[in-house]
């Protein structure tokens, strides 16, 4: 069964990110992206790929931590918006995000993934509400601290 979508991937997702923290899943499902977690083995963070039906599918390594799993999901929801024509017979993430895609492609993936996780503007409103670590950010957004740590720099916000 395909879904039907009565709007662009880049409005459910402004949809899904006006409040934290987001839900992905959910974004996953409204996005008719069938979202699966599975013992992928200890080298593998997640992949996309086409399903029988033609729509996609993605797969995140049950192995991981939760908020591991989150990132991985929007990392392929990412390449299910910026890449779904280099998709082809699936993209596989290592467990540094890096795929037979190329460095590029990985690094918007990471970029855009972030960008789901942790909105721009809500982040920005937690910063100058006196949020201003690494840790309390990961927490109120349900990241790991890396990522938190790596998006505070993105954002210039320190
Ligand atoms: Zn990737």
């Amino acid at each position: 069964m395909q879904a039907v979508l009565e709007r662009l991937p880049i409005e459910v997702i402004r949809d899904f990110t006006q409040a934290i923290p987001v839900d992905v899943r959910a974004l996953a499902k409204k996005l008719g992206i069938r979202v699966s977690d599975e013992d992928l083995g200890p080298d593998i963070s997640g992949k996309i790929e086409r399903d029988r039906e033609n729509g996609f599918s993605i797969s995140v390594n049950a192995r991981h931590s939760e908020t591991r799993r989150r990132f991985t999901l929007a990392h392929e929801i990412a390449h299910y918006v910026l890449h779904r024509n280099k998709i082809g017979d699936g993209i596989i993430d290592d467990g540094l995000y890096r795929s037979s895609r190329g460095d590029a492609i990985e690094r918007q993936a990471n970029n855009y993934a972030a960008s789901i996780l942790m909105p721009a503007p809500l982040v920005g409103e937690k910063w100058r509400g006196g949020m201003k670590t690494a840790g309390d950010l990961a927490r109120e957004f349900n990241v790991s601290t890396a990522v938190a740590g790596i998006r505070i720099r993105e954002l210039r916000l320190s």
